[in-house]
């Protein structure tokens, strides 16, 4: 039992997790504040949560960020320590080694991660060590935006009436940009050993020229959104061909950034009318998608494998090995959807509205399951987020909160044609189709035979047939529809 909670000498513990900064950093802020020395650790632990464990893509990232944030950390004074396995075991473990009497870290909110972390802080607490938990994640917590009969909200837009109505009084706290450690460190092992990054083959090769992982690619990417694209971000938003949105989400994942330093700094451009209302205003709302996501999630755990809505969970889906995995390679014979999941796979990134396009291809036109759209998701994107991705699937399915009515089915051509009007974002990711012309880069198989000979394509051969008719596709999935109703 530790005694000295007190003791200035006594070292103190920060547990990072997914909030890998030093800027408006509540935990380290306060660890570093408390003037003792500082152990500074990142555990990687991917036995648990099992099936939740981070992604392929996701763990590309991770390497650099760590990486960035370590570099950080010892030019502050600090180091950081990496253990890889259970932290149940390891926190206590280091908390005895290093006489360590304090700990901080930043709350989570997946229902594991609540679960973990409430678990060894009753153990660390009967141990006679001091738990301080802050939150550096979300404006507010999942709990603090309630209905006034002081329930969870279902419907995004009184959510967020409530949460501009609480408002947010609390400004991003100052870097730590000093800290010392104890006189020895526990043990770190090496990044480099834990090999996050994939070799054979190295499938992140086109990850590089997207993304700089780490807090300071994070400011970099809102400075530049903010003096960019945020000035047409409510009509560009939309929009694959273009550089529409800030590219934020992985960095907010990863919490090389908090959302309090998005919406202070897009308030600041605001306030001093360097950015147009209406845009900015748009662009605070979509931060709020992702705290009522994270609401939702907390209020209904079981949502991760579950339909919110009961009547869903009788669905006919339809399993189909191949179509699956033609959807997957972006080989559905739809450009706009092949677009989409070959984004996702050579950046780890896909536009929202080729999110929404070709999730709703997978779960409406093949008939298939939702759960299989969001593991892919989660394998392949940097900005895999469990509330994010878990509320964004059942809200494309139909089986959500505040969902996509279900016979509200995209139609991917329009959409192409809406959405990518000169079919640049196609070109770009489905080279096949470069030279196809304007009319029927939504529609190969609409083109004539002199058409195709002229853009180079063979169709079946070059760029496939598509691989279920759009008419009775739509037709099937409304009569499954049917079924449940
Ligand atoms: C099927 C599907 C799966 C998705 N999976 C994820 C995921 O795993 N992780 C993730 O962060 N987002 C997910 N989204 C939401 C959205 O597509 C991304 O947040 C957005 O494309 C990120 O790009 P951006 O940072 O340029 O967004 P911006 O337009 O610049 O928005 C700023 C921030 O607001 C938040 N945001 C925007 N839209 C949403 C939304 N609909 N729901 C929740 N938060 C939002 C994000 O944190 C984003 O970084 C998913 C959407 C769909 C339709």
């Amino acid at each position: 039992m530790n005694s000295s909670a007190q003791d200035k000498s006594a070292p103190c513990v920060v547990w990072f997790r997914q909030d890998l900064r030093t800027k408006d950093n509540p935990a380290l802020r306060a660890a570093a504040d408390s003037g003792k020395p500082v152990i500074c650790l990142f555990i990687l632990d991917d036995q648990n949560p099992g099936e939740w464990s981070a992604g392929g893509a996701s763990l590309w990232w991770l390497h650099h960020s760590l990486n960035e944030l370590s570099g950080k950390l010892e030019k502050a004074g600090g180091a950081l320590v990496l253990r890889r396995g259970d932290a149940r075991k390891i926190i206590p473990d280091i908390m005895e080694s290093t006489s360590a009497d304090s700990i901080f870290w930043n709350r989570r909110y997946a229902p594991f991660d609540i679960e973990l972390d409430k678990i060894l802080k009753e153990d660390l607490q009967s141990g006679g060590y001091d738990v301080n938990t802050s939150n550096g994640r979300l404006l507010f917590e999942p709990w603090e935006v309630e209905t006034q009969s002081g329930g969870p909200y279902r419907v995004f837009t009184p959510f967020w009436k409530a949460m501009q109505a609480k408002g947010i009084n609390r400004e991003p706290l100052p870097e730590v940009t000093r800290l010392y450690g104890p006189k020895s460190l526990p043990n770190s092992d090496a990044l480099d050993d834990w090999a996050l990054l994939p070799t054979k083959p190295d499938w992140a090769q086109g990850f590089k020229s997207e993304w700089s992982p780490g807090q300071s690619g994070a400011l970099t990417r809102l400075k530049d959104f903010l003096n960019d694209a945020v000035g047409s971000y409510s009509d560009d938003r939309n929009r694959p061909d273009k550089t529409g949105t800030s590219g934020l989400s992985p960095h907010l994942h990863f919490g090389e950034i908090s959302p309090l330093q998005i919406w202070s700094a897009t308030q600041d451009r605001l306030a001093q009318e360097e950015v147009p209302a209406d845009h900015a205003k748009t662009f605070l709302s979509e931060i709020a998608w992702r705290e009522f996501s994270y609401s939702l999630l907390f209020y209904n755990p079981k949502m991760l494998d579950k339909e919110l809505n009961e009547k869903f969970r009788k669905f006919p889906w339809v399993s189909d090995r191949e179509k699956l995995k033609a959807w997957q390679q972006g080989q559905t014979g739809y450009p706009v959807v092949d677009a989409g999941m070959r984004q996702l796979w050579q950046t780890g990134w896909m536009h929202n509205r080729v999110r929404m396009i070709t999730g709703s291809f997978l779960v409406k036109h093949l008939l298939i399951d939702w759960r299989e759209g969001m593991k892919w998701f989660w394998d392949t994107l940097v900005d895999a987020d469990i509330a994010s991705n878990t509320a964004s699937w059942q809200w494309i399915a139909g089986c959500g909160a505040d969902a996509a009515p279900y016979f509200r089915i995209f139609n991917p051509m329009t959409q192409g044609e809406r959405f990518d009007p000169s079919g640049d974002y196609v070109r770009k990711y489905v080279p096949e189709l470069q030279k196809m012309p304007k009319k029927h880069i939504h529609t190969p198989w609409e083109a004539d035979a002199a058409v195709l000979k002229e853009a180079g394509v063979q169709l079946g051969k070059d760029y496939p047939y598509p691989i279920v008719d759009h008419k009775p596709a739509r037709q099937a999935a409304l009569d499954a529809y049917e079924k449940i109703k």
